[in-house]
This record gives C-alpha cells, sequence and structure tokens, in this order.
C-alpha cells in the first residue's frame, strides 16, 4: 500500500509542510535541506501535487513518484553527498555543450541534472519513446511516469518475452539507437536491460536513465555506442537472436 502524502495542501498550509518535513528528514541523504526547498517550491507552483514513495534507491540518485497536476510524474533526485560522481567528470568535462561548469561536486551534478533533461527532450524530438521532460531544477528532474496507477512498467531485464515478441522489441531497440544516432546527435551510454521499460500495452521500448547520453562530438561517443550495441546483443542473444555487433552498427550509423 502507497499513501500519497501531501506536500502541501490549501487548508492549514503550515502544519502540513511541518509534518511532511518531519517524514522527510528520516531520509536524510535524499532529502537535504536545499533539496526540500526545491520541492516545496516546486509544489507552490502547482508543479508537484503530492510526492508518493520510492520508485528506486541507485547508488547517484533515487526516483519517486509524484501526483502532478494532469498528469503521474517521475522525480529523480541526485544525491550531493555522494561518493561516486569521480565518473561524471568524464563525461561532462569532454562534453561541448558543458565547458564553462566550475570542478566541485554540487555544480557537476547540476549540469549533469539538466544535461539528462536537455538528452531526454532532443531523444524525444528524435522519435525515441521516454519519458517526456518536465523541468530540471539544480538536482531534481522532473519527467513523465512511465507506468499505470502508481505502478511503474517493468524493465526489460524483467520483461518475459515469448513467440516473436523478443525480436519485435529488439528491432525497435535498434531503430531507436539509430534515430539517436542520427536524428538527436547522441549514443545513450549506458544502454542496456536495466535502461529499457516495456510498455505491457503495446510492447514498446521506452529508453531512461540518459544522464550519461552523449553527443556524437565526445571523444568517447563511439567506443560508448560499441558498449550499447555489445549489451543489446547480449541480452537479445538468450532469444536467439544473433547478429554481430558491426552489423548493428552499420544499421545505427546509415544513412
Ligand atoms: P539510476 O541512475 O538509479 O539507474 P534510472 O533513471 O535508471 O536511475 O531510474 C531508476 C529506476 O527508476 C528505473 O530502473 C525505473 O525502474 C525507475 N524509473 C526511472 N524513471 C522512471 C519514469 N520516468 N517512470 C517510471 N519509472 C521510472
Ligand atoms: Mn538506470
Amino acid at each position: 500500500e502507497k499513501k500519497i502524502k501531501r506536500i502541501d495542501r490549501a487548508k492549514d498550509k503550515s502544519r502540513v509542510r511541518e509534518k511532511d518535513s518531519e517524514r522527510l528528514k528520516v531520509e536524510e541523504n535524499v532529502f537535504d535541506i536545499p533539496t526540500l526547498k526545491i520541492l516545496y517550491t516546486l509544489s507552490n507552483k502547482g508543479i508537484i501535487k503530492a510526492m508518493g514513495g520510492a520508485i528506486s534507491t541507485g547508488k547517484e540518485a533515487n526516483v519517486f513518484y509524484a501526483e502532478g497536476p494532469d498528469k503521474e510524474l517521475a522525480v529523480k533526485i541526485y544525491r550531493i553527498a555522494s561518493s561516486t560522481f569521480k565518473a561524471m567528470d568524464a563525461y561532462i568535462m569532454k562534453d561541448p555543450r558543458f565547458t564553462n561548469i566550475r570542478n566541485n561536486k554540487r555544480d557537476i551534478i547540476f549540469a549533469w541534472t539538466r544535461k539528462e533533461l536537455q538528452n531526454l527532450k532532443r531523444a524525444k524530438s528524435a522519435g525515441v519513446r521516454v519519458p517526456e521532460p518536465v523541468l530540471a531544477e539544480k538536482n531534481i528532474l522532473i519527467m513523465e511516469f512511465m507506468g499505470e496507477k502508481e505502478i511503474p512498467y517493468p524493465l526489460l531485464k524483467n520483461t518475459y518475452l515469448e513467440g516473436d515478441e523478443a525480436k519485435l522489441i529488439f528491432d525497435t531497440v535498434v531503430e531507436y539507437m539509430r534515430l539517436l544516432y542520427k536524428k538527436a546527435n547522441l549514443v545513450h551510454a549506458d544502454l542496456s536491460e536495466y535502461n529499457i521499460l516495456i510498455d505491457p500495452k503495446d510492447l514498446t521500448p521506452i529508453f531512461i536513465d540518459m544522464g550519461q547520453s552523449v553527443t556524437l562530438e565526445h571523444p568517447n561517443s563511439q567506443e560508448f555506442l560499441y558498449r550499447d550495441v555489445q549489451n543489446i546483443l547480449r541480452f537479445f542473444s538468450r532469444y536467439g537472436i544473433k547478429d554481430k555487433p558491426e552489423e548493428l552498427l552499420k544499421k545505427i550509423q546509415a544513412e
């Protein structure tokens, strides 16, 4: 049972807030004071109507369910006090879109969050199914919730596929990689069965987690693309798909 607690309510605002901040303080590593302040502001602006439970607690970020004014939302909150951000430097610093950010952890995380929003926008414009990005504010990314009635769609990893379903999904994944590459000028750079959701209604794959995605100008973009291709082939090989990495690369980079 998931109870949605109101962050903000028209009646008796301050009391609810106090109660809520007490609850949120418990998860101190997630909701530090600056993060709480942003959440309150977003709530006052009506962008978030209510915060829900955690969908995922990862190494660098936690994802929460939230109720928006007109649709369900996913709120991805990067942890400032996280020790694994060294790796982010390599992605951010070599990205021509982020040349003048200061070299400290907070700024790198904020730039990372903005980059994920931008990457999602570019992917969406290119015709790749991704969560619709809403906004990025400091370390908080708000996007469309991919799921129904508070239940997120399953990861590709946890989806049981039969018959020609795997081939159908594989073909769409490859087409999305091609669209990303040719139209969005991007390589996902962390693509695998862990970062693809499956819409159970029509079996469309949904690419997520694009913070580390890079433009083709990034010096390591080709290496990242090759790794993505290998991950996808490794996963789908269990369903009898035996394409060669070189064939797939050719398809993705085709004119
Ligand atoms: P991480 O960096 O922790 O891997 P992800 O962006 O992959 O962050 O999100 C972690 C998990 O949260 C995903 O595996 C997925 O289950 C869930 N999730 C992320 N974004 C959404 C979304 N927009 N809608 C529904 N669930 C999501
Ligand atoms: Mn992920």
